[in-house]
């Protein structure tokens, strides 16, 4: 019977041809190094450039690679989850492919591993070569979801980290769709701990997290964890009535207690549009509460594979 890899190591990928073939050799080094048994599961997320070839390529050379490759563009967080699902690992370990996660650090979270703890976060002591703009919105990000959860997600620390199978098992259990993985891990609780690191530069290529990407992973965030956004249209309800009223109070004085006149037109219109921004606010934000509600009774699968390469018994098993 050949023997079970203790450790599994989580790669999604998308688009990363020019930094793939490197982060494998890095990896497999690492892996090597600790001289335990293990598997490296790239997870292909739509690419649409070279980097399927480059994972083949190492695959055919390499029994520890096994490549998921999707059949379209689902998003990082998805393709760690399909990591999860399929990863046989005693301790499961994600990176990202682009080394700003340093390989060199998983040595130490295995030694935590061993000492006990479930979950061992990687956390960003310092970043090297992001914008001034994406440190400043992580900043805020991190620190804003943390006001509004009443789960605690560590600030400033990534999906880089390892999961003890127990974790791995019960993140399996959730079925939510639009996901924050990082955020599901916190809830689930266990003993964590983190190790620090210095979040290095891409190695070569582009972020893939455009501006659009990061604001739906930010909304994601917050709205899988908290319903306090829904409680702004108390709030400001409350609040805009109290206002009213008061302004009600001060045009009846003027009317019988003064010969003034208020000004009409100006008032009235700037008022409107107030709170005509505010009522389609708060229909926003509802709105994404209900397509969040909408996408979990649809119920689709979370993602779609194209093909399996390196998982030969689960497929021998699905033949059965
Ligand atoms: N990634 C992915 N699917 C996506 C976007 C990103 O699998 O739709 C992968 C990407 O290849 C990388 C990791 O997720 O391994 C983190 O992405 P990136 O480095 O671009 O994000 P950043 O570090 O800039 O936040
Ligand atoms: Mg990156």
């Amino acid at each position: 019977m050949k023997k079970k890899p203790v450790y599994s190591v989580i790669v999604p990928v998308y688009n990363e041809e020019e930094v793939i073939a490197v982060s494998y050799r890095k990896l497999k080094d690492t892996m090597d190094y600790i001289k335990e048994d293990y598997e490296l599961i790239f997870i292909n997320d739509g690419s649409k450039d070279k980097t399927m070839n480059k994972l083949l390529t190492a695959a055919q050379k390499d029994k520890h690679v096994k490549i998921i490759d999707f059949s379209r563009n689902f998003g990082h967080q998805i393709a760690i989850s399909a990591g999860m699902d399929y990863c046989i690992g005693d301790a499961v370990i994600v990176i990202d492919a682009d080394l700003q996660d340093p390989p060199e650090v998983i040595e130490e979270m295995i030694k935590k591993w061993k000492q006990g703890y479930h979950v061992v976060y990687g956390k960003r002591k310092e970043r090297k070569g992001e914008s001034f703009f994406k440190k400043i919105t992580a900043g805020i990000f991190y620190r804003l979801l943390n006001k509004l959860t009443d789960v605690h997600v560590p600030e400033d620390v990534g999906d880089f980290r390892l999961i003890d199978r127990k974790v791995c098992d019960e993140m399996k259990k959730i079925s939510e769709k639009n996901r924050y993985v990082r955020g599901l891990i916190a809830w689930l609780g266990f003993n964590q701990t983190e190790v620090s690191y210095i979040r290095e530069k891409r190695a070569a290529g582009k972020t893939k997290y455009p501006l659009k990407k990061m604001i739906k992973f930010a909304s994601n965030a917050i709205i899988s964890f908290s319903y306090k956004p829904l409680k702004t249209a108390t709030f400001l309800g409350s609040l805009i009535s109290l206002v009213g009223v008061g302004y009600l109070l001060y045009i009846m004085y003027l009317k019988f207690f003064t010969n003034k006149t208020v000004q009409g037109w100006t008032s009235s219109v700037s008022i409107n549009l107030i709170f005509f921004g505010i009522i389609l606010f708060i229909l926003g934000i509802m709105g994404e509460y209900i397509g969040r509600i909408y996408d979990e009774i649809k119920n689709r699968p979370l993602y779609i594979i194209k093909d399996l390469i390196g998982f030969e018994e689960i497929k021998k098993v699905k033949k059965e």
